[in-house]
């Protein structure tokens, strides 16, 4: 269920990954491309500067107390990411802003079920570990609103905060969700969820009328 879980949420990200990278690509290619390799370099720094660059994020069984602290910075920076995500999209327009909202809102679950599933294996009770996935997405909220508005006053920045995204998820998706999710089922099963999830982003891009 965990592999499963990921996978999900790794198709959900690369979907919206794609509908950014469309939306952006329609502008300034450039731009576009310039905020990809920053929105992975921020990525890439984030996780060297946290020591978190080659965490498994799925350790059921991990006793080191740090991980525990270490697993909630993680997904407390990956939610970061994705609120850019969605405050670009918004920016775009508000049909795509939804549908980045609404994919994103719905990869939330997986992710915070992964979250939850090892916290409560290392002792914390249900209802903390519940209320510490939701807390760990706040500042998504927020991020969207910042990056909404900035675009709102500089409209020049958008295709470049539309990169930043394309970047960041991907590059999660590449190192922190499919590497472990590929121990825990069948590569298989793991690339057809990951492509359905992904698949129905796609699909439902084309109906916000972009
Ligand atoms: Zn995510």
């Amino acid at each position: 269920m965990i592999g499963w879980s990921n996978a999900l949420a790794s198709g959900l990200m690369l979907g919206v990954a794609y509908a950014l990278m469309i939306s952006g690509l329609d502008g300034s290619a450039m731009s576009v491309g310039g905020g990809a390799l920053l929105g992975v370099f921020i990525v890439y720094v984030t996780h060297a500067l946290t020591g978190t660059a080659d965490l498994d994020l799925n350790r059921l069984d991990e006793k080191a107390e740090k991980y525990g602290y270490q697993v909630i910075l993680v997904n407390t920076l990956h939610a970061a990411h994705e609120g850019v995500a969605i405050g670009a999209a918004m920016a775009v327009s508000l049909p795509l802003g939804v549908l980045a909202a609404l994919a994103l809102a719905v990869h939330n679950i997986p992710e915070a079920t992964i979250l939850s599933a090892v916290l409560t294996n290392r002792g914390v009770r249900l209802r903390d570990a519940a209320v510490l996935s939701i807390a760990t997405n706040v500042n998504q909220v927020m991020l969207a609103l910042v990056i909404f508005s900035i675009v709102l006053v500089a409209p020049a920045f958008l295709p470049w905060a539309l990169g930043y995204a394309v970047g960041a998820l991907i590059y999660l998706v590449m190192v922190e969700l499919l590497p472990e999710s590929y121990h825990q089922a069948g590569h298989t099963s793991i690339a057809m969820v990951t492509l359905v999830a992904m698949g129905i982003v796609v699909l439902a891009r084309a109906w916000t009328g972009h």
